[in-house]
Formats: structure tokens, C-alpha cells, sequence
């Protein structure tokens, strides 16, 4: 992972390399972010950072012999703790990071976003509460006092130390404390006021804010091959959280647009038969999908405004929604769309406060017929 592999989060980026350019990298550091939030990403590209033997200006080269090391999170002075509980396979004191290392290594790799949750499905844990055991402190001892291999730094991440039992975070204070040179802890944290204070008093704190709505926008339409107009309505729901967008993405409707559009035509002509088979559509959709699509509808409506004004902005939209836009643009002044957005937007609020769906969406098609029409 480098650093440019993680979207915006400019001023974290720039406060990290800085601290290792003058050579001020704190031994004991805790990334606290939410959940979905880039801590753990930015931590792998920090540790990526500080092996690079042949630094950039403000990222790790990508290319040495470190980097892709790292990159396959195989590097011997890379090392991970997070909380495992026993599955059938692993059980008493195997229960301990090192265990379970290959499902680790492909979890993150294909989930740098990921949650305690998903980990957990993802190496197959028996319903038991995942911790960070007292075992496994001792582990850690042991293996932060050797030298390191092959790098300028030896790096410990663990993730989600406020799962540790209090037993095992007592075991690694002194390390804590006092840690062999060039060694450097970098905790992981969702919720760090979980953690005990003396843990917290030995580290340096330093926040991940949640990415904006225009990282998540770029991230979704570069890895996941968004159209940029689905990619916005998906991220402006996503809270800040790269994984909350990952779900919402085979949460929402890819026909969005076609509902939409035969919507529109049916509030219009006052259609109430056909206006009650995309309510069916509507209420069977998860509550985040109808959110999704309502989103999805001022995004288009705002295209409809703008449209004349710059015709340039909806050369995002695929055809099918250019034609739209266009047509929808012609067709009602800017007063009579401004409107409709608000009712819809009015709509998503009750939505988010567990209103009856299907006298909302009946309700809202009335209100947007009469808008139309007025
Ligand atoms: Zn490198």
C-alpha cells in the first residue's frame, strides 16, 4: 500500500513523511479513525514509508525490494497482531495472530477498508468474541526484542488493540515504554477510548479524519469502475466510510436510471396504475437502496437544472441520462424542478425516520404530478 494508493487524507500524508524526513517518528503511535475510516490503510502505507529504500518526495517508491515486500505484506519486519478467536480448526493457545497469517495477509490485502465483522467471517470464527489474548502479548514481547531483518524499521501494526484483554495490554507496557531502537508500534484503532489509559498515555495520538465525499467518489469510480453519476450518489450516502460505500454498491439498483425515468413519466401523466407497480418496486427495495435511488434522483434533477446553464457538467452521465436531463431540462422551468428536489428530499428524511414506505412514495408521486402540472 503507498500512500497514493488511499484517496485524499492529504494532511495526514503530509504530517507522516514529514515526521520521518526529520527523523521525529514517534516509537508508539495510535491511527484512531471510524470504522471504513483509512487508518489501517494509511498505517501499511506509513510502515511502506519508512522501509523504502529509495523514497520519494512524499510516497514510498513502489518498486524496491522492500515496497514489494510490503505490498504482499510479506515483509519480515512487518508484523501484525489483531484479534482472533478459535475456530474448528485452531483452538487454546494457538489462538494467536501468528495462526492465522495467510487468511490475514489475503483479508487485508483485499479489504484494507475492512471491519472487525468481515475479518471475522472472513477466517471463519466460531460465533466467539474476537480478542487480542495475554498469549499473544508475550508473542509480541518476544518478537519486537530481535533486531531487524532487513529493513531500517522493525513495525508492529496491531489492529484494534481495544480489543486486548487487560492482562495482555499490561504485558506490553514496558515494551511500550521503553522499545528496542528503530522499532515502532502503530496501533490501529475504531474506538480508542476503549483502551486503557496507560496504553494511551505511551503512545502519540493521531487522528485519520473520515474521507470526504469526493475521495470516496474518485476511489469507487478507480477501483470499482463506477460511472462517475452512480459513484457520487453511492458516496454521498457513505457516511465518510470507504466500506459503507462498498456495500452500498451491490445495494443499489443498477436499473436506478430506467425507475427513475419511467417515474417521472408516470407522475406526469398521473399514471396512479403504473405509479403503484414502481411503488412495489420501491417498497421491496432495502432501505439503504431507497435512500440510494432517491439520492440518485436529485442527482439528476440537479443535472435537469444546470443542464442549460452548463451543458458540460452531464457529459458524466451516460446517454441514456443526457437524454434525459436535456428533455427533463425543457420540459419544466427551473422553479418547478427546484421543487420536486425538495420534496424528494423531504422524503429521504422520513425515510431515514421509518416512515411507511408505501403512503410515502404514493404520497411523494402526488406531490411531484402536482408540481409538474401546476
Ligand atoms: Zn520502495
Amino acid at each position: 500500500m503507498r500512500f497514493a494508493d488511499i484517496p485524499g487524507l492529504s494532511d495526514s500524508k503530509y504530517l507522516l513523511t514529514q515526521a520521518v524526513k526529520n527523523n521525529h517518528v514517534a516509537h508508539a503511535q495510535l491511527f484512531y479513525g471510524k470504522p471504513g475510516s483509512g487508518n489501517m490503510a494509511i498505517a501499511l502505507a506509513f510502515a511502506t514509508y519508512l522501509n523504502c529504500t529509495d523514497k520519494q518526495e512524499n510516497d514510498s517508491c513502489g518498486k524496491c525490494p522492500s515496497c514489494v515486500k510490503m505490498d504482499k505484506l510479506v515483509h519480515p519486519d512487518l508484523q501484525f497482531v489483531f484479534p482472533v478467536s478459535a475456530t474448528k480448526g485452531i483452538s487454546g493457545k494457538n489462538v494467536v495472530s501468528s495462526s492465522y497469517l495467510n487468511e490475514w495477509r489475503e483479508f487485508l490485502i483485499a479489504n484494507p477498508f475492512g471491519s472487525l465483522e468481515d475479518w471475522s467471517g472472513h477466517y471463519g470464527a466460531e460465533n466467539k468474541q474476537a480478542n487480542i489474548s495475554k498469549e499473544e502479548s508475550r508473542n509480541i514481547v518476544k518478537s519486537m526484542t530481535m533486531t531487524s531483518f532487513e529493513g531500517e524499521y522493525k513495525v508492529l501494526i496491531i489492529w484494534l488493540p481495544e480489543n486486548m484483554h487487560s492482562t495482555a495490554a499490561n504485558g506490553i507496557l514496558k515494551i511500550l515504554e521503553e522499545p528496542p531502537a528503530k522499532t515502532i508500534f502503530i496501533m490501529v484503532s475504531c474506538d480508542y477510548e476503549r483502551l486503557l489509559t496507560t496504553i494511551l498515555s505511551r503512545c502519540q495520538l493521531f487522528k485519520i479524519p473520515n474521507f470526504s465525499t469526493e475521495d470516496i467518489e474518485t476511489y469507487l469510480t478507480k477501483t470499482h469502475n463506477l460511472l462517475p453519476e452512480r459513484a457520487k450518489t453511492i458516496a454521498a450516502l457513505s457516511e465518510g466510510s470507504i466500506r459503507t460505500a462498498i456495500e452500498n454498491i451491490d445495494e443499489s439498483e443498477n436499473d436506478d436510471h430506467a425507475i427513475f425515468r419511467d417515474w417521472m413519466r408516470q407522475c406526469w401523466t398521473k399514471d396512479f396504475i403504473k405509479i403503484n407497480q414502481t411503488n412495489d418496486i420501491f417498497f421491496k427495495m432495502s432501505k439503504t437502496a431507497q435512500k440510494l435511488f432517491l439520492q440518485y434522483a436529485i442527482n439528476m434533477l440537479r443535472h435537469a437544472l444546470v443542464h442549460s446553464v452548463w451543458p458540460e457538467e452531464s457529459e458524466k452521465l451516460n446517454s441514456d441520462e443526457q437524454g434525459f436531463v436535456a428533455n427533463f431540462g425543457k420540459a419544466l422551468n427551473e422553479q418547478k424542478i427546484e421543487v420536486i428536489s425538495s420534496e424528494i428530499n423531504t422524503a429521504l428524511y422520513h425515510i431515514e425516520r421509518n416512515a411507511n414506505i408505501r403512503i410515502l412514495f404514493l404520497d411523494l408521486s402526488i406531490r411531484i404530478g402536482q408540481a409538474m402540472t401546476a
